[in-house]
């Protein structure tokens, strides 16, 4: 295998785009893709004040690095889950990446802050962990950016995440989900912050593969809360798929995208009211957040005694 470029020794083949690269022009390639994803979707200015959320995993840390590459002043935002050693491991890893940049990275501690932690909401609540933990980080992230004045959270999921979460939504035909999954969701006068995806033409085994050559660590053990989640079967399945009929996955999402999600936005939004107890958005009278803080912090707190 030769790379598409130079013609040296491929590092790495990307069989949907036909092509092979070696390291340095693979990386080339992922950060045309990014900055083409901004682009197309007017995600963001240079200009803009970004807070990008980042967990220690590959996808946050390697996104991270594209977008400082490309120019982009971005902080982070680091939300530990209390998810035993692994949570404090991926912090460690959010925490290294931005030391050795100089970047600026703010840290929440979820039970220190809202006294909770993701095993105790699972238990306490009929939501899975993966569930609450969602909920979690996009109620704290969304807080984080509009206190921080930032115009813009960036998130890390990649193209394999948003195919399998199109097709679990698709499945379950959760009409409210499919009409607020998009690429760029705008700031609302209810308090949501715009939120952003740059990644959703990258691959998981891309993004990998670029922190590899970056040289970047990031935490590789997966979540001990992971097992049975139903987004990482789907994504199997969809893996299988893509090995039969390269680009599969991309033609699901983009297609859906393109020319199938307008048709779920249909109608007028729903009417939102502020939450009863901490103001946040929501379409009842307590916020789904804080439903959720106030079921597992009496779990943690009885745990903890
Ligand atoms: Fe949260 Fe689930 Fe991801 Fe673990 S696997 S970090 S619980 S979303
Ligand atoms: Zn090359
Ligand atoms: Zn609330």
């Amino acid at each position: 295998m030769r790379c598409r470029v130079c013609r040296g020794r491929a590092a790495i083949e990307v069989r949907r785009h036909n092509a092979a690269f070696c390291g340095g022009h693979f990386v080339e390639h992922i950060q045309r893709q990014v900055q083409r994803t901004i682009d197309d979707f007017k995600m963001f200015e240079p200009d803009d004040r970004l807070l990008l959320g980042v967990s220690g995993g590959k996808d946050s840390l390697a996104l991270w690095d594209i977008l400082t590459d490309l120019g982009y002043q971005v902080d982070g935002v680091n939300l530990e889950l209390g998810i035993g050693s692994y949570s404090a491991e991926s912090t460690n890893y959010s925490r290294d990446f931005a030391e050795q940049r100089g970047l600026n990275l703010a840290e929440v501690d979820l039970e220190g802050e809202f006294g909770f932690n993701i095993p105790a909401a699972a238990q306490s609540s009929s939501r899975t962990a993966c569930s609450a933990c969602g909920l979690s980080k996009r109620y704290v992230l969304n807080d984080v950016a509009k206190r921080g004045d930032y115009t813009v959270l960036v998130m890390g999921h990649n193209l394999d995440d948003e195919a399998a979460t199109l097709f679990s939504n698709v499945t379950s035909w959760n009409l409210d989900y499919l009409a607020r999954q998009s690429p760029v969701l705008n700031e609302t006068e209810s308090g949501l912050a715009r939120k952003v995806k740059p990644l959703i033409r990258v691959a998981e085994r891309e993004t990998a593969a670029y922190s590899v050559i970056r040289g970047i660590d990031y935490e590789i053990d997966e979540c001990p809360m992971a097992h049975g989640n139903t987004v990482n079967r789907i994504k199997e399945q969809l893996n299988l798929m893509e090995q039969s009929s390269p680009g599969f996955k991309q033609r699901f999402l983009f297609g859906f995208i393109e020319r199938g999600s307008a048709v779920f936005r249909e109608g007028p939004p729903p009417e939102l009211n502020a939450c009863t107890v901490c103001g946040s958005p929501t379409t009842g009278d307590v916020c789904a957040f804080c439903k959720l803080q106030d079921r597992a912090a009496k779990r943690t707190g009885e745990s903890n005694d």
